[in-house]
């Protein structure tokens, strides 16, 4: 711990809160800058919305929501339509501050007249949400489930899901929600700082019982059930994958300003906490992102009145140790030493004819190690070839890891889905400025110029009018003030705006689709001129 700061450069900076604790200019931070702003309910919900208007089916995981309070209007307006087309249908809606977290100010109304619109709603945005009435009961309990994420590396994207997460429970036996109900929070809400207050929390040292247990243990439960835990598992991974595909574009533009290419800079990875809560038919859904999970692994015991101990909670234990050690196992940064050596060693063999004992490398700075471990590779058989580099590396004698890749394990699975990364690409080109987050008249200008999007039919006063739209209406929801100029959210409805008008007939993704082909398409025809004449 570094109170005052610390001169000395590390490998690898654990911080507390946010990327911004220090002033890093070289090593990894295990957060990424912007990740905290992403994770907030109203952040979230705009950019799954954003790719549930291009993938309606593929997002279905995450419940309906409206943004408050510009939204409410389109909240009262909605459920009364799909009252009046459904009579039959009885929702209940959850409404949740912004920022809020351990379920603080969240309640339950039954109508959008119900909500409380006085006083604070002006002052404090928040998300409301369809409530999930029928979820997954163990023991006629609800429950979630925390599962722990490693964002390795955002470009190339890199995710890795912890085998085994935390499943904590209500209090209360679980009833649908009735107007008689709807506050019992120990029956709703199964955020453990509230639970722990009720005098029916359970602390058990046993992993499958009490009020907070392992993910695995309820697994092996449904299991045996003979419930499809395969197939829970892929559709939880889905979940993982999709959401983090959701939030990319936008933690890119972030860091591009905090960490400009080309400058020296620190990389990024971070641990982060889904909440996901199962729904009754066993589908998963996703509940929120917390960019800054507890890592305890005790909780506190009153001894006597006001006298409290931490005690450790095995159940923590088990599952937080094994993320923060393989997340350290993988971002190590003597393990990325080893591997380049092999790859090197490799790449060595490959080219060179192996005649002799020895290999030649022109590499001067790791001719030493290479020949060193080449001799040791040659004299070896082939199933001491695939360990070399782990058998005497320090994991030798550590658990097999707990992390599992999944990105880009499964990339061919999901890469279509990742339209926006690529138009957040073609904003931070137009960004111009390096450090800012926002893109002025004349960068929207230039890439409408740029990709030959304006004709007789959409004239540059058009643009500029479409510039001047989006952006002030995106301004006066009152994101972020700090910076004039068009944010990615409004470029990317600009740029679905365009997509729609130049592709007609076509669904939403295959309209923004072709109109990314085609801005790319003739933006790398421009860069080819540009070489040219540069050469010439
Ligand atoms: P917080 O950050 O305050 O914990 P959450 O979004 O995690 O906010 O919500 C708190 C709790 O409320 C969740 O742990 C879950 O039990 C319950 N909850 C949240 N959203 C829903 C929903 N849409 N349907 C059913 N239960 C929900």
């Amino acid at each position: 711990q570094f109170p005052f700061g610390r001169r000395l450069p590390c490998d690898i900076y654990w911080h507390g809160v946010s990327f911004h604790d220090n002033d890093i200019f070289s090593g990894q931070v295990n957060k990424f800058p912007g990740m905290t702003e992403m994770v907030r309910k109203i952040t979230l919900s705009r950019a799954v919305r954003t790719m549930q208007d291009l993938f309606p089916l593929e997002y279905n995981f995450y419940p309906r929501s409206w943004i408050l309070p510009e939204e409410f209007p389109l909240f009262v307006a909605e459920v009364r339509m799909m009252k009046d087309s459904d009579p039959s249908w009885k929702p209940t809606f959850i409404v949740k501050p912004d920022g809020g977290c351990q379920g603080d100010g969240i309640y339950l109304i039954k109508d959008p007249s119900d909500i409380r619109l006085t006083g604070s709603i002006q002052s404090r945005p928040a998300v409301v949400q369809e409530y999930i009435c029928k979820p997954l009961l163990v023991d006629k309990l609800k429950f979630d489930i925390r599962l722990y994420v490693l964002l390795k590396s955002l470009e190339p994207l890199e995710i890795y899901i912890a085998k085994d997460g935390l499943s904590r429970f209500c209090t209360e036996p679980y009833q649908e929600p009735t107007l008689k109900n709807l506050h019992q929070v120990f029956m709703h809400l199964t955020n453990y700082s509230l639970n722990i207050h009720s005098g029916n929390f359970i602390h058990s040292d046993n992993v499958n019982t009490g009020s907070k247990r392992t993910f695995s243990s309820i697994l092996c439960r449904l299991s045996s059930r003979g419930a499809d835990v395969k197939k829970l598992w892929s559709d939880i991974i889905s979940l993982v994958i999709k959401t983090i595909i959701a939030l990319t574009p936008e933690l890119k533009v972030y860091y591009q300003s905090d960490i400009p290419a080309g400058k020296p800079g620190p990389t990024c990875f971070q641990i982060l906490g889904f909440d996901i809560l199962l729904m009754k038919n066993l589908k998963p859904m996703l509940l929120e992102v917390n960019a800054n999970p507890s890592m305890r692994i005790e909780h506190e015991q009153e001894l006597s009145p006001g006298v409290f101990e931490n005690v450790p909670s095995p159940v923590d234990e088990e599952v937080k140790v094994a993320v923060i050690r393989d997340t350290l196992r993988l971002v190590d940064p003597q393990k990325k030493k080893r591997k380049d050596v092999q790859q090197h060693i490799e790449s060595c063999k490959s080219k060179i004819n192996i005649r002799y004992n020895y290999l030649m490398c022109y590499r001067c700075q790791t001719v030493e190690h290479v020949s060193e471990a080449n001799e040791e590779l040659l004299d070896a058989g082939p199933a001491d070839r695939r360990e070399y580099g782990t058998t005497k590396s320090p994991e030798a004698g550590l658990p097999s890891l707990c992390l599992k890749q999944v990105f880009p394990k499964y990339a061919k699975q999901f890469n279509y889905l990742r339209l926006v990364d690529r138009v957040a690409a073609l904003f931070i080109r137009f960004l111009g400025v390096k450090g800012t987050t926002k893109l002025g008249p004349t960068g929207f200008r230039t890439f409408v110029r740029n990709c030959k999007l304006s004709n007789s039919s959409f004239s540059m006063a058009s643009v500029d009018i479409l510039y001047i739209d989006i952006t002030r209406r995106w301004n006066s929801m009152g994101i972020d003030h700090k910076e004039s100029g068009m944010c990615l959210q409004a470029f990317v409805e600009a740029f679905f705006c365009l997509a729609q008008k130049k592709y007609k007939s076509l669904p939403l993704h295959e309209q923004v689709k072709s109109l990314i082909d085609f801005c790319e398409y003739h933006l790398a025809a421009l860069d080819e001129k540009r070489l040219v004449c540069g050469r010439g």
